[in-house]
């Protein structure tokens, strides 16, 4: 079997924000991918848009830098690269002024082709890109704004900002980025749920004991220490990623596999959420690793805040409030500096109602774990006979189906970015967040924040290289259950 590449229809995307960061190490490299798979039209551009001063040659430079820094050329020939970048342009422009507007109303009159306008830029100039595009008359009913997160840093700011978006663009031209969404293991949830008869009727409070969502990150804040802590786990990973994941694993059969019929699932699942109980979530944030006090400090030296009360890392519990899942809780959690970076979501599910086998088989629980990184895949924990004489001893073993294994070749590895771009090329809003949706999301998010702010509440430190707080495994035990360990 080889991998199938869906063409998509000619386009022009200008990357706001063409020079910063992610442009350089996500959607450029990405890009050139979608390049070397056959997926990018001969005709299509890309515009680099930002306030550096760069000429286009300056600008296929840093992007020929940028795709071999970060792991875009692959086993690429320097002619397959060169072939991209005559692809790519560049318009240096102020989102908050007058300059390079003309110029690139001028590169997009009259294409007739899908045009996109990725906001890759701080979401402070988020309004005044989509004003601009409308003054200069680039806002056309076809054209499409691709909005990175954060969206918004609470309620209030979500709706100003949806409701700005609104004045110029309407929902369906309005692709809100998530990019855990795009994640290929993300996608196979669905797959996975909706695609077999075997596990949908035990997907339910009867049958499932309780769900563990853990997003662990062995590095630190890094250089963006000022930015986090501004935000913090809460945030930066629960309020999108988090809740994203909860809502895939949680939501009703949408009718169809199309965009508002998986999004209204999942917003279904974001309004039917219990508030959290102050005792149902801790706080944390990293201590200085022994011995590397230097290079790898503390929270607080790292954010350059002695006093911070922000968060680096975050366990809670809640529930959802629906037939389905009444008394079942979800446990989410996610930090930095943590024992390995992984990303898992587990099904535990219940005992079997009775034992049949002698009291020292010992009780076991099926184990259904989605690996999002590494090593994306699904296994099944399930109990057999241990083999040999002595009895009827029970074991645990795993069914283990990790991707790049299973698919061989076909495991094509396409990075979230890349896939999501050429949804928007396509049009296709499924695997991006509805204006309503990101706004439930603050709605459950801000109560709990707000509530650490009023007590008061400071993080507790926590290890480096741990998975976080003692609090948070006394968080479990108290329900007798306990966190899966965080492997690689
Ligand atoms: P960055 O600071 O590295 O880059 C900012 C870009 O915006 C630069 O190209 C700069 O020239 C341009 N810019 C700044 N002011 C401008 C103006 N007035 N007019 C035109 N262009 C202007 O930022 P980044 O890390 O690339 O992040 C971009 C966006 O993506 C932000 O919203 C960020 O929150 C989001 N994001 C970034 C990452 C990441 O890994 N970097 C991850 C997730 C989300």
């Amino acid at each position: 079997m080889v991998s199938r590449v869906i063409p998509v229809d000619p386009f022009d995307l200008v990357i706001f924000g063409g020079t910063g960061d992610l442009a350089r190490r996500k959607i450029l490299p990405g890009l050139f991918r979608r390049f070397v798979a056959g997926q990018m039209p001969a005709t299509a551009r890309i515009i680099g848009a930002a306030r550096t001063k760069l000429d286009s040659a300056g600008y296929r430079k840093m992007a020929a830098e940028a795709i071999e820094e970060f792991g875009g050329i692959g086993s690429a020939s320097a002619d397959t690269l060169k072939a991209f970048l005559d692809q790519v342009e560049y318009v240096a422009i102020d989102a908050k002024g007058k300059a390079g507007w003309a110029d690139l109303q001028k590169l997009m009159q009259g294409t007739g082709k899908v045009e996109a306008y990725y906001f890759s830029v701080a979401p402070s100039l988020f309004g005044d890109l989509a004003e601009r595009l409308q003054q200069w008359g680039m806002a056309d009913k076809d054209a499409r704004i691709v909005v990175e997160k954060p969206f918004g840093r609470d309620l209030v700011t979500a709706q100003a900002l949806n409701a700005t978006l609104a004045t110029y663009f309407d929902e369906k031209q309005i692709y809100r980025i998530d990019h855990y969404l795009g994640k290929e293991t993300v996608q196979n949830l669905m797959a996975v749920r909706f695609g077999n008869m075997l596990f949908e009727p035990l997907w339910n409070a009867q049958y499932v004991d309780h769900i563990q969502i853990t997003v662990a990150e062995t590095v630190g804040v890094g250089g963006r220490g000022e930015y986090y802590d501004r935000s913090g786990a809460m945030r930066d990973m629960v309020q999108n990623h988090l809740m994203q994941l909860l809502c895939l694993i949680a939501m009703e059969p949408p009718a169809r596999f199309d965009p508002d019929a998986v999004r209204d699932e999942k917003l279904k699942v974001i309004r039917a959420l219990d508030p959290v109980l102050p005792h149902h979530i801790n706080r944390g944030q990293y201590d200085a690793e022994p011995g590397n006090e230097e290079s790898h400090p503390n929270y607080r030296v790292a954010v350059g805040d002695p006093r911070s009360k922000t968060e680096s890392f975050i366990a809670l519990k809640t529930q959802i409030s629906n037939w389905r899942w009444s008394g079942t809780p979800f446990y989410l959690r996610t930090g930095k500096r943590m024992s390995a970076r992984s990303s898992e979501i587990t099904v535990v599910f219940k005992e079997t109602p009775h034992s049949i086998f002698a009291e020292d088989a010992g009780r076991h629980r099926n184990v259904l774990s989605i690996r999002l990184q590494p090593n994306e895949g699904i296994t099944l924990g399930v109990t057999i006979k241990e083999p040999g004489p002595g009895g009827m001893r029970l074991i645990d073993v795993p069914l283990d189906m990790t991707f790049a294994e299973a698919l061989g070749e076909d495991a094509e590895q396409v990075d979230a970015y890349e896939r999501l771009i050429m949804d928007v090329i396509r049009g296709n809003q499924t695997l991006f967040m509805r204006g309503d949706e990101v706004e439930a999301a603050w709605a459950w998010t801000d109560p709990i924040i707000q509530g650490w702010e009023t007590r008061g509440e400071v993080p507790k430190f926590y290890d480096s290289g741990t998975d976080g707080t003692t609090d948070s495994h006394e968080l479990m035990r108290r329900d007798g259950r306990e966190w899966r360990k965080v492997s690689p």
